[in-house]
């Protein structure tokens, strides 16, 4: 037996466990400093009580024989496609049909598996810095010596430049707005050049969107498809995680619209053959749950949630302006991006944050290389804790 050497040429992922155990290091050697952790990616709020409710329901429901439900389909229950093609496509105007979206557990599994319907020969485009899933599912797939780096810096608002001419041109684009971690969003206009790149390359862009619910300006596309001309070049994968606060629920999905067509087959029935082979479909309560996310209760306490973490947000980048710092994100979207003093790292400035302020960031170099010199804030803790992070920021740093 062999194992599958792409594994190996994996990098660690000391990020996240770094992080911890830094943190837990100060904490034990300053058993009085209130750490405060402004480096949570996961949501704090519990789910909305419409969601509850469906939830509550729908498991009376599995425990009488007569409603009982075995195997969901693969695809999703109509109930739900239902509601998401109506309210995320339908209503903004962008015509798709049920069956070209794909119920999941989550736009991680989705973003990772999704290459599985790609040769492995394909060149992939990949920005830098990046939510590493995209990087790291590649190289399991035998990709490494095809990934082209699409540096994001300051200069350009960390939106990666479309290839020119001469550029050797990626068969996968991975595209991610609002972005994890610059929170950076796209326009149409910028948008639209890479649907005309992506057509004219033959090229599929894989759009993640997962945080698309942190945009509040009508001039900005929550959807790639509100794009012209990117259902024949584009899939986008969502989630409920960030936008619901699912991220212990797990749902989310995929669309793959039938006008992608390469090598005169149609990505959607890739997808859906991958899926029905490999994936046994969302469980019934979880989607009787994703289904209350669009009852007009749950709107309005999913935008009750999205206001508060979105509110931190945009604290957190007044309150490190007000302090000197320069910051990017922070307003369709959770995370700050800060631009840390020079003569710092990274890692020394969040060394230097943790031990003077007793506040926790993430490192921007942990997400490529490109990051290095940032560090990642976000809005997902309490607002009091917000408040009082800001504020030690504030009283060390302001000049
Ligand atoms: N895409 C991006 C850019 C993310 O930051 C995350 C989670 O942090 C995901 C996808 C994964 O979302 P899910 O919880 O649906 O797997």
């Amino acid at each position: 037996m062999k194992i599958n050497k792409n594994f190996l040429d994996l990098e660690e992922s000391y990020l996240f466990s770094t992080v911890n155990k830094k943190t837990r290091e100060f904490a034990a050697s300053h058993p009085d400093a209130d750490i405060i952790k402004l480096s949570i990616g996961d949501v704090t709020r519990p789910l909305c009580p419409a969601v509850i409710d469906a939830m509550h329901k729908a498991v009376d429901e599995m425990a009488d024989e007569k409603t009982f439900r075995g195997y969901p389909p693969e695809q999703g229950y109509d109930f739900i496609l239902e509601k998401i093609l109506e309210h995320d496509y339908i209503k903004r105007g962008i015509n798709l049909t049920k069956d070209e979206i794909f119920l999941s557990d989550g736009a991680k599994s989705d973003c990772g598996n999704i290459g599985d319907i790609f040769a492995t020969d394909n060149t992939v485009a990949i920005c830098d810095p990046v939510y590493p899933v995209y990087i790291d599912t590649n190289i399991m797939n035998g990709r490494k010596d095809k990934i082209i780096i699409l540096p994001c810096s300051a200069e350009t608002e960390f939106l990666p430049a479309i290839p020119g001419e001469n550029d050797k041109v990626p068969d996968i684009i991975y595209l991610c707005f609002p972005n994890n971690p610059t929170g950076t969003v796209a326009s149409k206009a910028y948008l639209k050049k890479w649907v005309d790149y992506a057509n004219k390359h033959h090229s599929v862009i894989l759009y993640d969107s997962a945080y698309e619910a942190f945009i509040t300006d009508p001039e900005i596309p929550k959807s790639i498809y509100e794009i012209e001309g990117a259902e024949s070049c584009a899939i986008e994968l969502r989630s409920f995680s960030k936008t619901a606060g699912f991220t212990g629920l797990r749902c989310g999905y995929t669309v793959v619209p039938h006008k992608l067509v390469f090598d005169n087959v149609e990505l959607n029935s890739l997808w859906r053959r991958r899926q029905s082979t490999k994936f046994n479909g969302v469980s019934y309560i979880t989607q009787r749950a994703a289904e209350a996310v669009y009852s007009s209760e749950g709107q309005k306490q999913i935008q009750e949630n999205l206001s508060f973490y979105r509110e931190n947000a945009e604290l957190i980048f007044k309150g490190v302006t007000e302090a000197g710092f320069k910051a990017f994100g922070g307003k369709y979207s959770p995370y700050v991006w800060l631009k840390i003093p020079e003569g710092f790292t990274s890692w020394s400035f969040f060394d230097e944050l943790l031990v003077k302020c007793n506040v926790v960031g993430t490192p921007g170099s942990g997400f490529g290389k490109m990051g290095e010199g940032y560090l990642r804030l976000t809005g997902f803790g309490s607002r009091e804790r917000t408040i009082e992070a800001i504020e030690r920021i504030k009283k060390i740093f302001a000049k």
